[in-house]
C-alpha cells in the first residue's frame, strides 16, 4: 500500500479526533456526549462497508471491514449509556464503573484488530465473491457483546416502563428507546440472516443494519427534537434564573450584556446585548445611591478578582433595602470570562431582623426590671428573716429564735460533752423607771442596759430579749468558771451603764439579778428528750434569778444542775 493515501485517512481521523475534543471539553451535558458518541459509531459502519464494497484489494477490503466492526463493535456499548441516560438512570454508569461496563466492548474491539490468523474475519479469494468473506469463531465475541447490551438495555428499559412512579416525560422516553431498540434489533438480527447466515440464498449483501441503524437514528433525533431533552438544562437553567427572587445580570468579559433575569427587568432599563455601563445603571438612582454604586463599581475595576458587595438603601415608593453582589466568572484556569451582578432585596429580612432587635431589647429591659424585683424581694425576705427573729426595740434574738437555736446547740453539746452556760437575767426596779420616767425613757434605758450587756459579751454568745424587761443568755463552749467571769462582768458594765435622763444633766443606773447555771456533765439520757431538759435548764435559771431577786436584786446566783 502507498503510505501517502494514509495521510488523507489520517486527516480524517485527526479531524474527528479534534471535533470530538472540541465537543467533549466544551461544557455540554454527559447526554450530549454520549449521543454524539452513539451517533459516530452509527456513522461508522455503513462508512466503511460502503468503502469496503468499493474495492477489490484485500488488505483494503479487511481494513475497511476492520474499521466498520470496530464501530460495530461498540454501538452496545453506546447504545447501552444512551439509554440510561435517557430513561434518567445516570447513577448507574458512573465514572468508576463506566469503564468496566466497555470491558466487553473494548474486548470486541481488541478481537476486531488483531484478528488472529482470520479468527475474526478473512477474505479467501479463491472462492466465489459471496463467499469470499469468512467469519472465525471469534466473529461471536463481538456478536455475543452486542447481545449482552442489547438485552441489559431491553431489561432495565422493561423494568422501567412497569414503573408508574416516573413523570409523563420520562415514560415517552422510555418508550422511544425501546422501540428504537425493537427497531434496531430487527434490523440487526434480519441483517446476520441475510448477509451472513443465508447469505448464499440472498446472493447479494443488502445493508440492512445500516438502514436499521439510519431509521433508529431518524426516530431517536425526531424523539429528542420533540421532547427538547438536549434543552432541558438550559430550560431548567432559564426557569432557576427567572423564578428567583434576585436579580440577575449576567455579562462578557467585554462586559456585554448576556443574559439578564425576570425580576431585572422592569426595574433596571437594561437589554440583552448592550454593554454594560455603570453610569448609565447609576443614574437611574438618587444621588446619594448612584454615588455609592459608582464607588462599588470602581472598586470592582481595580479588584477583578474579587467578590464584592454592598448594602443599598432605595427610596423607591418606600425604602428597600438591596444587596448588590458582583462577582467574576472564572474559567477552569481561572481566567475571567465574564461577570454577574445580583440584586437581592432584603428589605424583609432586613425588618424582620429589627424587629426581633427591639423585641429583643424589651425582653432584656423586662429582664432588668425581673431582677431587680427579685433583689428587692430578696432584700424584703431577708429583713422579714430578720423580722421573725429579732426582737424590735432592743435588736437582740427574740425568746423563739433562742429557744430554737438551744434545742439544736444543746443536743450536739451533749453528745460531743462541749460545755456551756446560761443566764437570765432581769432589770431591778424597772417599774419604778417607769413610773418616775415615763416608758420612753424606759425603753431607752432598756436598749442602753442591752448595750452595756452586750460589751460584756463574746460575739459567739447569744444574747435574746424572754419578754418585757428580762433577757437570756446563752454561752456556748463556756464552763462554770469563765461563765462567772463573763457574768459578773455583765452585771458591773450594767451598774456603770448610765443613761441620761434627757432633763438637765441628770442619768439613770439600773442593776440587773442574774440566774446562771452552767452545765458541764452530761447525761447521754437528756438526748432522748432535749426539748424537756432545756425547760428543766430554764426553770433552774429561772429560779436562780427568783434567788437572786429574793436576796436584795443586784447580784448574781449560781446553780449547779441537779
Ligand atoms: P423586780 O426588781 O422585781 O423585777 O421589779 P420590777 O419593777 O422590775 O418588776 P417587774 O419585773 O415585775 O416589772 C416589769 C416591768 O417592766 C413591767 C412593765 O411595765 C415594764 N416593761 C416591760 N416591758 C417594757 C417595755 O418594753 N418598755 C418599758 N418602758 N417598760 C416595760
Ligand atoms: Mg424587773
Ligand atoms: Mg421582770
Amino acid at each position: 500500500m502507498e503510505w501517502m493515501i494514509w495521510l488523507d485517512f489520517s486527516t480524517f481521523v485527526v479531524l474527528l479526533g479534534l471535533f470530538l475534543y472540541l465537543f467533549s471539553s466544551s461544557s455540554v451535558t454527559v447526554l450530549h456526549r454520549i449521543y454524539l458518541f452513539l451517533h459516530i459509531v452509527f456513522m461508522l459502519w455503513p462508512l466503511f462497508q460502503f468503502a469496503s464494497q468499493t474495492t477489490t484489494v484485500v488488505s483494503y477490503r479487511l481494513f475497511y471491514l476492520s474499521a466498520s466492526y470496530i464501530g460495530l463493535s461498540l454501538l452496545g456499548i453506546g447504545w447501552f449509556a444512551f439509554i440510561l441516560f435517557l430513561t434518567g438512570q445516570y447513577y448507574i454508569i458512573r465514572k468508576s464503573r463506566l469503564l468496566l461496563l466497555s470491558i466487553p466492548a473494548l474486548v470486541s474491539v481488541i478481537v476486531v484488530i488483531w484478528n488472529p490468523d482470520g479468527g475474526f474475519l478473512d477474505i479467501n479469494q479463491s472462492v466465489e465473491p459471496l463467499k469470499q468473506l469468512q467469519h472465525g469463531s471469534l466473529y461471536w465475541v463481538m456478536i455475543i457483546q452486542l447481545v449482552l447490551y442489547l438485552s441489559v438495555s431491553l431489561v432495565i428499559l422493561l423494568y422501567k416502563v412497569g414503573r408508574k412512579d416516573d413523570s409523563i416525560r420520562q415514560r415517552k422516553m422510555v418508550r422511544t428507546a425501546l422501540n428504537s431498540v425493537f427497531v434496531l434489533s430487527f434490523f440487526s438480527i434480519t441483517d446476520f440472516f441475510v448477509n451472513v447466515a443465508y447469505i448464499e440464498y440472498f446472493a447479494r449483501y443488502i445493508p440492512l443494519i445500516s438502514v436499521g441503524m439510519t431509521v433508529t437514528a431518524i426516530y431517536i433525533v425526531h424523539a429528542i427534537s420533540r421532547n427538547k431533552v438536549f434543552d432541558i438544562i438550559q430550560i431548567v437553567q432559564k426557569d432557576v434564573m427567572n423564578t428567583m427572587s434576585m436579580g440577575i445580570i449576567v455579562m462578557d468579559e467585554n462586559d456585554t450584556i448576556i443574559e439578564v433575569n425576570k425580576v431585572i427587568k422592569p426595574i433596571l432599563r437594561i437589554r440583552i446585548g448592550d454593554s454594560f455601563n455603570p453610569d448609565v445603571l447609576a443614574a437611574q438612582f438618587k444621588s446619594d445611591t448612584a454615588r455609592q454604586l459608582h464607588a462599588f463599581f470602581e472598586a470592582q475595576r481595580k479588584r477583578p478578582m474579587e467578590r464584592l458587595e454592598i448594602e443599598l438603601f432605595l427610596d423607591m415608593n418606600h425604602i428597600r433595602h438591596v444587596i448588590v453582589q458582583s462577582a467574576p466568572i472564572l474559567n477552569q484556569k481561572k481566567r475571567i470570562v465574564g461577570r454577574v451582578l445580583t440584586f437581592h432585596d432584603v428589605t424583609e429580612l432586613r425588618m424582620l431582623v429589627e424587629e426581633t432587635n427591639t423585641q429583643n431589647e424589651l425582653l432584656q429591659e423586662r429582664n432588668r426590671e425581673l431582677l431587680i424585683m427579685q433583689d428587692e424581694l430578696y432584700q424584703a425576705n431577708r429583713k422579714l428573716e430578720h423580722m421573725a427573729i429579732t426582737d424590735g426595740l432592743t435588736g437582740c434574738y427574740n425568746r423563739r429564735y433562742l429557744l430554737q437555736q438551744l434545742e439544736g446547740e444543746i443536743v450536739n453539746n451533749i453528745r460531743y460533752g462541749i460545755p456551756f452556760s446560761i443566764f437570765i437575767f432581769d432589770l431591778d426596779y424597772f417599774k419604778t423607771i417607769n413610773d418616775q420616767y415615763g416608758h420612753l425613757i424606759g425603753d431607752e434605758v432598756l436598749c442602753s442596759t442591752v448595750d452595756a450587756v452586750r460589751s460584756a459579751l463574746r460575739l459567739t454568745d447569744v444574747l435574746a430579749r424572754f419578754g418585757g424587761e428580762e433577757f437570756t443568755v446563752y454561752l456556748p463552749h463556756t464552763n462554770r468558771e469563765q461563765a462567772d467571769l463573763i457574768a459578773e462582768q455583765v452585771k458591773s458594765a450594767v451598774e456603770q451603764n448610765l443613761v441620761p435622763t434627757g432633763i438637765g444633766d441628770g442619768s439613770i443606773a439600773v442593776t440587773i439579778s442574774m440566774g446562771v447555771i452552767s452545765i458541764e456533765q452530761f447525761n447521754s439520757a437528756d438526748l432522748d428528750n432535749p426539748k424537756a431538759f432545756l425547760r428543766e435548764l430554764m426553770a433552774q435559771a429561772d429560779a436562780a434569778l427568783y434567788e437572786a431577786k429574793y436576796n436584795g436584786r443586784n447580784r448574781i446566783v449560781k446553780r449547779k444542775l441537779a
